[in-house]
């Protein structure tokens, strides 16, 4: 048998860091990260052969459960008639039809590999279709790794942004205007400034790339309200969300509360999506107003293409996750995350540790506070390194969590009574390990 240490030196000696996405390197947490062999529901095994409940779902798609046997045989029908053709497939209309049932602004979809992608393109339709340069991000928000959007917050309330990576020139940072989250004020202050120069505004529906961070009740709905009054568009990302926290995303949920006294609804000119719309395979999207969307090739100026978006195999994974995501994956899904965020907190609790449950439907994490975290300066205030020694505990036992405490817990609807009872037994001993940190 090979083992992970073995495996990870080999790796490093191929390939940078060992890994192919730094988180999964275990920077923040330490240790040698687990080579995975093989997933099923609830459960992923390593080289080792080892099985750990699964509480990262491959950072989202994952909702049925790992290898549901409705989307396997799906992608092997699929594979059986041809991995990539480069030309039109009917099943690429069809998931954009079943998007665009789902989630109403939604009125054209571009189907592209990455959310990275996803967002590449909206802002650049964004700018294509306004005639404007700037764009305004949330600090804490992730979009993907373009150069625009690896920008970080310079001093100050509504500041041009410094390169977030080496190799990010100054001059695209500046492009970008960070501000801080859940702050309407400063989201005032940025369009009093700039308005007639802002392109667009890109935020997470609901912050859930460092820790998960809601929006304040009605947030995204005087977003879009101010950026409308300026003539900028605003891009919802929804990679995260989208057909996760419900089957309309984030933006079905706020939704859900049109008309009623505490009404939160919002339409975004455009939102991108990842993750669950691929099952796992490499689907992402930009969709969004019509007269926006046809401002794409070939219709519009602004260029756009892939080699392999829309690919048959990766969409036919699509598919079959969003037809078999019906109502009762939702209400699983929604079991499973409040039965694991109670009995964490819970652990934590009898063993004095503060913190907080911070919940966007589904998705949820724990920061280690004293009161709700409402942006990026109180999530990297909190005890962090109280995480890294709960994690090891977690993992020494079986169960693999995100390994950053920057990161959302994911569950799937595989989830079943036996998995979360191998969570509810492993926490006791990792609230004492955070305890004692
Ligand atoms: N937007 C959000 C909100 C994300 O969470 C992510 C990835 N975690 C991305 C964009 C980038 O997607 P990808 O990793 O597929 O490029």
């Amino acid at each position: 048998m090979t083992t992970n240490d073995e495996l990870f030196l080999r790796a490093q000696h191929a390939i940078p860091g060992g890994v192919n996405s730094p988180v999964r390197a275990f920077g923040s947490v330490g240790g040698t990260p687990r080579f995975l062999v093989s997933a099923k529901g609830p459960y992923v095994t390593d080289a080792e052969g080892r099985e750990y409940v699964d509480l990262i779902a491959g950072w989202g798609p994952a909702i049925l459960g790992h290898a549901d046997p409705r989307v396997i045989e799906a992608v092997q029908d699929a594979a059986s008639r041809g991995l990539s053709f480069g030309a039109s497939t009917p099943a690429e209309t069809e998931l954009a039809e079943l998007v665009e049932q789902r989630v109403g602004p939604v009125e054209q979809l571009r189907l592209v590999s990455t959310g990275t992608e996803a967002t590449m393109t909206a802002i650049r339709l964004a700018r294509g279709f306004t005639g404007r340069d700037l764009l305004v991000k949330f600090a804490g928000h992730y979009h993907g790794h373009s150069d625009g959007l690896l920008a970080e917050a310079g001093s100050g309330l509504a500041t041009f942004a410094l390169p977030g990576s080496a190799g990010v020139p100054a001059e695209i940072a500046a492009l970008t205007l960070v501000i801080p989250y859940n702050d309407l004020d400063a989201v005032e202050v940025v369009f009093a400034e700039h308005g007639d120069r802002i392109a667009a505004v890109i935020v997470e529906a609901a912050a859930a790339n460092m820790g998960v961070v809601p929006p304040l009740p009605g947030f995204n709905q005087a977003l879009v309200r101010i950026a409308r009054d300026h003539g900028a568009l605003v891009i919802s990302d929804e990679v995260l969300t989208g057909f996760r926290v419900s089957e309309a995303g984030w933006w079905g949920l706020e939704q859900a509360s049109a008309g009623t006294d505490a009404d939160t609804s919002y339409t975004p000119d455009l939102q991108t999506f990842g993750k669950v719309i691929g099952g796992g395979m490499p689907v992402a999207a930009v969709g969004g107003r019509l007269e926006i969307m046809q401002r794409l090739a070939p219709l519009g100026p602004v260029y756009q293409a892939g080699t392999l978006s829309g690919n048959p195999v990766a969409v036919a994974a699509g598919i079959a996750t969003l037809n078999a995501a019906d109502a009762s994956v939702y209400a699983a899904l929604d079991r499973n995350a409040g039965l694991v965020a109670s009995a964490v907190t819970d652990a934590l609790a009898a063993e004095g540790v503060a913190h907080v449950v911070q919940r966007a439907g589904n998705l949820f994490s724990f920061m280690f506070t004293e009161a709700p975290v409402v942006d990026y300066d109180g999530a990297k205030a909190q005890e962090s390194w109280r995480y890294a020694p709960f994690f090891h505990a977690m993992l020494d036992a079986g169960v693999s969590l995100p390994p950053s405490v920057f990161e959302a817990w994911f569950v799937t609807a595989a989830h079943d009574d036996a998995a979360i009872a191998r969570i509810v037994d492993a926490l006791p001993a990792a609230a004492k390990a955070a305890a004692a940190a």
